[in-house]
């Protein structure tokens, strides 16, 4: 059987759908191509169940690109507010929780259910359990699947990257666009948990759970949120966002008391100089779990200033090199991907190869967390979906 079509858009999650609401709505024929049993599944999983899916602070500096300047077009022309008012018309509730992050008060599911409505509503073509065997561009683009053709002159990529093979993350966007002679930075796991080597292991890891007020710094970047102790290493949203600009073997500095000096009352001549004060005083600013094993393995090594100095530069100092990551098992994003140079910043369709395009987190443009990613799905989707 063969499907004529305006468009083909491989890839139901959130960048293909608002592609198709898009293109839909101005009455060109689309067809979403879904590998699974149904459309988007990790908008579903999203911000533990809630999705994070924008965040009123988007700006370019949220986000990590070899082309820092590509996303800025498709941020300023589809804006958190922009989806912000799609959320309202389908009277979702939602709020801010932190930081500018906006989540469904209710479920994940309002937002799947409000894509699946527009797309209903701008006549989209949805196919479920499409698997694609091969595409070629004989003229027109030619999607092959083992029981019907699809043909269309546009061809829009929205694959996702290789996060969570569990709900089905493949290569297969990057195999296209290496098919067609594109470009691919190398993807990395983002937003991921590191390991500690196992001597720092051994040191923290018994305390899986405990969570701490830190700045997390690597590269330039930093990130004052919490970090968790987890079983095997560090978590938690200041560890998740550096890691997504470590790259092994280098190192992560940690500050355990941003913006405070811990030994500040020992300026004070009637404040006892012993383990018991500082001990007190580190638990001001952190758990009591984590502040005592901290003074375990760096108690002072006198009471004098210049051994206190010493104690206080360490604890805004903490330098671990990781032995690694979760990898893109638990990456909450995939970093790298469709080199910018190949794509227009305006449409995302391909300099070499006309009426292809890529979007989403399939394209080398990753988002910090706290609904980035998803305003970055919603923006390049909506900018390929107004230019086909
Ligand atoms: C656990 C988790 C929580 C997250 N929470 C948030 C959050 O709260 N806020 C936020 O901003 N971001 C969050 N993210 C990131 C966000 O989900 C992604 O960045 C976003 O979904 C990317 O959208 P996409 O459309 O590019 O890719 P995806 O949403 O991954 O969609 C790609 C689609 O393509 C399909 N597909 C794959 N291969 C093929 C094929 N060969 N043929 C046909 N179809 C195929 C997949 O089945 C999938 O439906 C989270 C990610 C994870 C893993």
């Amino acid at each position: 059987m063969i499907h004529s079509f305006d468009a083909l858009i491989l890839g139901g999650g959130a960048a293909g759908l608002m592609c198709a609401i898009e293109a839909g709505k101005r009455g060109r024929r689309v067809a979403v191509l879904e590998r699974a049993d149904r459309l988007g599944k990790k908008i579903l999983i999203s911000g533990g169940g809630r999705c994070n899916f924008t965040n009123l602070h988007c700006q370019p500096e949220s986000f990590l690109s070899s082309n820092p300047h590509f996303a800025k077009s498709a941020l300023a022309r589809y804006t958190p507010a922009d989806f912000i008012a799609l959320v309202e018309k389908h009277r979702i509730p939602y709020h801010e929780k932190t930081l500018g992050q906006i989540f469904c008060d209710r479920s994940a599911r309002d937002i799947l259910k409000m894509l699946e409505e527009e797309c209903r509503a701008a006549v989209v073509s949805i196919f479920l359990n499409t698997k694609i065997q091969e595409v070629s561009r004989p003229a027109n683009f030619v999607v092959r699947t083992p029981s019907a053709e699809f043909h269309a002159p546009a061809l829009v990529v929205a694959t996702g990257g290789l996060s969570i093979p569990k709900i089905g993350a493949t290569s297969f966007g990057y195999d296209l666009a290496r098919q067609f002679g594109l470009k691919i930075r190398d993807p990395w796991p983002g937003l991921v948990p590191l390991v500690l080597a196992a001597e720092d292991r051994s040191h923290y890891c018994d305390l899986t759970g405990v969570s701490a007020d830190v700045t997390a710094s690597c590269n330039e970047q930093h990130f004052r949120e919490k970090m968790l102790i987890t079983h095997r290493g560090l978590s938690g949203p200041a560890i998740l966002q550096i890691s997504s600009y470590w790259k092994q073997p280098q190192q992560i500095g940690i500050d355990l008391a941003p913006g405070r000096e811990v030994t500040a009352i020992f300026r004070d001549p009637k404040a006892p100089r012993n383990s018991a004060m500082l001990a007190a005083e580190l638990r001001k600013l952190q758990a009591h779990r984590f502040a005592d094993r901290w003074l375990d393995l760096h108690a002072p090594a006198s009471w004098t200033n210049p051994a206190l100095a010493d104690f206080e530069r360490q604890a805004h100092a903490w330098t671990i090199t990781p032995a690694g990551t979760e990898g893109f098992d638990k990456a909450e994003v995939t970093a790298g991907g469709v080199d910018t140079d190949e794509l227009s910043a305006k449409t995302m369709e391909s300099r070499k190869v006309p009426g292809l395009y890529f979007i989403g987190e399939v394209v080398d443009v990753t988002g910090h967390l706290g609904g980035f990613n998803f305003q970055w799905a919603w923006a390049s989707g909506a900018a390929a979906g107004r230019a086909l």
